[in-house]
C-alpha cells in the first residue's frame, strides 16, 4: 500500500516536471490588466480606467460646446464604455470645473449609474453646480478629494496629491485634482490642468515620487510640466490629451523638446487618437489607435 502511494507521488512529481519543462509560462502568476485608455475627445481631457476586475473609473469626459450639440461625453466617452460592455461607472472623477474636463458629465450621469461622483470642491462653479445637482437627483454619493486621501481598488492604489489647499476660490487649473496610482510596480500621475504653482507645491509636499506614466498637464501648454517637476517624476511615458489645431497652441514646442530632453516617449491624442496603456504590474504597454507613419 505505502509503495503504490511512494509510486504515485513520484509519478506526479515526474509530471509536474515535465509541465514545467513544457510550459513554463503556466507557473508564473499572471495578474490581470489595468487598462487605462486616454480617449479622444479634442480639446479637453477624459480618461477611462478598469481596474483588474472590472471596476470602471473615469476621469474627466470631454468638452461640451455651449450650445450643448457638441458633447464628447454623448459623443465618445459614452460609446466608448457602451462598446466595453460597461453598465456602470463606479467613480467619475472630476478634476476641475472647466468645461473641457466636465462638459461630457451630465450625459454620463443620463446614461450610466454612478456610484461616487468626486470632484475638486469648486461646486459653486456654475458648469460644475450643474453637474453636481444632476448628480443629487440621481442619488448618487457625492464627495470631494482631499489631499492625502488614500485608497486601494481591486489592487491598484489610488493616492489623491492635490488640490493642497482648502481655498475653492483660486483659479480652477491650480486647484487640479491630480491622482498618483500604482499597481505593483507600475505607475501613473494624472494631472488635469495642474500648472506650474500647484506642481511647486506638490514637489514640497514631498509625496511626489518618480512615475512611470505621466498625462502631461494642461494639454502641453507652457504653464505646466516645469523641469523641477519634470525632473521628479521622470516618466519614461507620456500622454497628452489636446486637440487637433487648437486655438492655444497646445502641446508648446518647449514643453515637447523638454519631454525630448528627458527622453520620454511621448503619445498624443490629436495624431494618435485614443492611446490604450495596459500595465500586468510590471510596467505599461501603451498603444494608439492610429499608427504614425514612419
Ligand atoms: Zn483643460
Ligand atoms: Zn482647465
Amino acid at each position: 500500500m505505502q509503495r503504490k502511494t511512494a509510486l504515485q507521488l513520484t509519478l506526479a512529481v515526474l509530471l509536474l516536471n515535465v509541465g514545467i519543462l513544457l510550459s513554463p509560462r503556466l507557473f508564473q502568476r499572471q495578474m490581470p490588466p489595468l487598462r487605462v485608455v486616454f480617449l479622444d475627445v479634442g480639446q479637453g481631457d477624459s480618461c477611462v480606467i478598469q481596474t483588474p476586475k472590472g471596476q470602471v473609473m473615469v476621469v474627466d469626459t470631454g468638452n461640451r460646446s455651449l450650445t450643448g450639440q457638441d458633447d464628447m461625453g454623448r459623443r465618445v466617452v459614452a460609446p466608448y464604455l457602451r462598446s466595453l460592455g460597461v453598465q456602470r461607472i463606479d467613480l467619475l472623477l472630476l478634476t476641475h470645473p472647466d468645461s473641457d474636463h466636465i462638459g461630457g458629465a451630465i450625459s454620463l450621469l443620463e446614461q450610466f449609474p454612478v456610484g461616487i461622483l468626486e470632484s475638486n470642491g469648486q461646486d459653486t462653479r456654475p458648469l460644475q453646480n450643474e453637474v453636481v445637482q444632476q448628480a443629487k437627483q440621481r442619488y448618487v454619493t457625492l464627495h470631494h478629494a482631499a489631499k492625502g486621501e488614500d485608497i486601494e481598488l481591486d489592487g491598484v492604489r489610488v493616492q489623491v496629491l492635490a488640490p493642497l489647499s482648502n481655498d475653492t476660490q483660486e483659479p480652477t487649473n491650480s486647484h487640479s485634482i491630480v491622482l498618483r496610482l500604482t499597481y505593483g510596480e507600475s505607475s501613473l500621475l494624472l494631472t488635469g490642468d495642474a500648472e506650474r504653482d500647484e506642481e511647486a507645491h506638490i514637489l514640497q509636499s514631498g509625496n511626489l515620487t518618480p512615475t512611470q506614466l505621466l498625462k502631461v498637464g494642461h494639454h502641453g501648454s507652457l504653464t505646466s510640466t516645469t523641469e523641477a517637476f519634470l525632473s521628479r517624476v521622470a516618466p519614461r511615458i507620456a500622454v497628452i490629451s489636446v486637440g487637433k489645431h487648437n486655438r492655444y497652441g497646445h502641446p508648446h514646442p518647449q514643453i515637447m523638446e523638454r519631454l525630448k530632453r528627458h527622453e520620454v516617449q511621448v503619445f498624443r491624442t490629436d495624431t494618435q487618437g485614443a492611446i490604450t496603456c495596459t500595465s500586468d504590474t510590471k510596467g505599461w504597454k501603451c498603444e494608439p489607435y492610429t499608427r504614425l507613419p514612419q
